[in-house]
């Protein structure tokens, strides 16, 4: 006879196995699966909204293929860059809306695995964009911009990319408007600053 504790408990029997949650770092992978994030796809790249967006407009161009990081990037990348870029620019240039400014480019050291370009608007009007860091990723040389890792690529076969050191004095850097320059002392007042700029 078996006892008790070999049959398992009742919750053991009515309760499906785990399932098994992707690390956070993963969440790029799932949403490129998810049609309610992807706005354009092809046989190369999918683009999808950013699920944090901070600005008006924020989007990520990731490839198909699995290059987990900028670190990864050599001459044999140079079409799939340009083609990023390509869809990107279309995609913004059939937006509705004010004609905001964009940016293209890559933070020096991401934080989701798989290889993102961001697409996002310069007004930073969003109510994502918190913090000092948040700031500092779009506005400092911490986001590299795409045409330029492009170009470099073409030109050497490589990127230079930042240590670590670098990336987290990039991070600190005082508070700047990125328009006009001025500094601000805090997050919230730089938030006020920047509407100033944002065309009506
Ligand atoms: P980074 O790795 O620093 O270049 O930035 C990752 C970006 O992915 C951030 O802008 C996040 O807001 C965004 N993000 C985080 N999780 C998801 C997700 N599951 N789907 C889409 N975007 C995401
Ligand atoms: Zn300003």
């Amino acid at each position: 006879m078996k006892r008790n504790s070999e049959k398992g408990s009742v919750s053991d029997k009515l309760m499906p196995a785990p399932k098994r949650v992707p690390h956070w770092s993963k969440g790029l992978l799932e949403s490129m699966e998810d049609p309610n994030m992807i706005v354009v796809t092809d046989d190369r790249i999918v683009m999808i909204r950013d699920k944090y967006p901070k600005a008006t407009h924020h989007y990520l161009v990731l490839p198909r293929d699995d290059i987990h990081s900028l670190r990864a990037l050599n001459g044999s990348h140079t079409q799939l860059l340009s083609h990023m870029l390509e869809v990107a620019r279309d995609f913004v240039s059939q937006l509705s809306g004010p004609k905001l400014d964009f940016q293209y480019g890559f933070h020096a050291s991401a934080s989701m695995a798989q290889l993102h370009m961001h697409v996002i608007s310069r007004d930073f009007d969003s109510v994502h964009l918190k913090t000092k860091r948040h700031w500092n990723t779009f506005t400092t040389e911490f986001f590299m911009d795409a045409q330029t890792i492009l170009s470099a690529l073409e030109e050497t076969g490589t990127i230079e990319l930042f240590d670590r050191g670098k990336c987290d004095l990039l991070l600190k850097t005082s508070l700047r408007c990125h328009v006009c320059a001025e500094e601000l002392p805090t997050m919230p007042k730089l938030k006020i600053h920047i509407k100033k700029h944002i065309p009506k």
